[in-house]
């Protein structure tokens, strides 16, 4: 893997998971290896630990420059008393804001998630929230969907079923049902900021792709793996390059480098040759006009033949906005700056609720991050 070819800028990583403090060195080495000048880090909920959120704020505490944060929800909050879910959600957006996040990230779309979270997203829970993040201009970055591939039982990859990615038995929602409901939050939230992930799924159709980007202008597609995405390129070369650069100004660069460090549920560690082999494998795609499979060492991810790649060679001014400037104009050309007093204080909320959900204490990242800032707290 040679990222010597690539474009010398400063490329904006926008879709990195930072799941444990642990990490951050790692993920340190793989932004320097891959010329990634600032990462956009996002949390997930967490059931025994609420959420990522800890890790994010203690990213942001050792590097305020290097990132800018998407910090999760607390459903702990939530399911408590549901009846009081749009309050309790537009008060978390307004604390992630009073905090120093950059945005939120929902992963709620996810089939597997949205089955153990099982809101709607037009539903009267998440009322209050939406209003929230189009008050306080919080962006969002939202997977919804999946590949298609994942609904159907013959194509389903054998390691997607391994993680419990097959939705082709009835118990999970339609693909079409998560985007109707999509449909109806944008259109009475038209100044949401939005970067769906993963191309929201819809690589192989161009046509609605573009039809999506036109109706709803404050919204992106970031370009995270989903190598069905990749493969759906490579069959329609020349309508993905005309794609790319129509929409140049509305796609965003991102690896989902990290997210395969807590689906393993092993000890927390960062795959180094995955995390190289993500970024290459987009960049090589958007950079160069090449045929090529993707590199040893990249995991599951990929499945086992995924070869057959094709770029689309685009032109540095669209690269430029693809690697950074469509970013800057989600998140701004600069990370908020953290609060570490509202910081402090929702890590000790934290550890507080998942003493209580363990009954005893526990050493959760919480705890962990709450005491390293206390102890550097002037
Ligand atoms: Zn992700």
């Amino acid at each position: 893997m040679d990222f010597e070819g690539f474009i010398d800028i400063p490329v904006v990583d926008a879709h990195i998971h930072f799941p444990y403090p642990g990490l951050m060195d790692d993920i340190l080495q793989v932004m320097a290896d891959t010329g990634v000048a600032r990462a956009n880090l996002v949390a997930t909920p967490d059931l025994q630990m609420v959420n990522q959120n800890p890790a994010l704020i203690h990213f942001k505490v050792s590097h305020p420059e290097r990132v800018t944060v998407c910090g999760a929800l607390d459903y702990t909050q939530v399911f408590a008393d549901v009846s009081r879910a749009a309050e309790t959600l537009a008060a978390q957006v307004a604390a992630l804001k009073a905090i120093g996040f950059d945005g939120l990230k929902l992963v709620e779309g996810k089939p597997m998630v949205r089955n153990m979270i099982p809101l709607a997203f037009d539903g009267p829970e998440y009322a209050g929230m939406w209003t929230a993040l189009e008050a306080h201009d919080l962006p969002v970055v939202f997977h919804v969907g999946d590949p298609e591939e994942f609904w159907n039982a013959e194509r389903c990859p054998d390691w997607a079923r391994d993680q419990g990615w097959f939705y082709g038995d009835g118990i999970y929602p339609a693909k079409e049902d998560l985007y109707a409901e999509v449909d109806r939050v944008l259109a009475r939230h038209p100044g949401l900021r939005i970067i769906f992930a993963h191309f929201y799924f819809l690589s192989a159709d161009l046509a609605r792709a573009g039809a999506f980007l036109d109706a709803h202008p404050s919204v992106f597609f970031d370009l995270t793996p989903g190598v069905e995405m990749y493969l759906n390129f490579a069959r329609q070369v020349e309508a993905a390059r005309d794609f790319f650069i129509a929409y140049q100004d509305r796609l965003i660069y991102g690896t989902d480098i990290g997210a395969s460090a807590f689906l393993r549920d092993q000890a927390p560690q960062l795959d180094i040759q995955e995390s190289l082999g993500r970024a290459w494998v987009v960049r090589k795609f958007l950079e160069t006009d090449e045929v090529y499979g993707a590199p040893e060492g990249v995991g599951h991810w990929l499945g086992m033949d995924a070869t057959g790649f094709h770029g689309i060679a685009l032109p540095r001014e669209v690269l430029e906005r693809i690697y950074r400037t469509n970013v800057e104009r989600v998140f701004g050309t600069a990370p908020v700056p953290l609060d570490r007093e509202a910081a402090l204080a929702e890590l000790e909320r934290m550890a507080a609720v998942i003493d209580a959900q363990a009954e005893a204490p526990v050493e959760s990242p919480a705890r962990q991050v709450a005491k390293s800032l206390k102890a550097t707290t002037r």
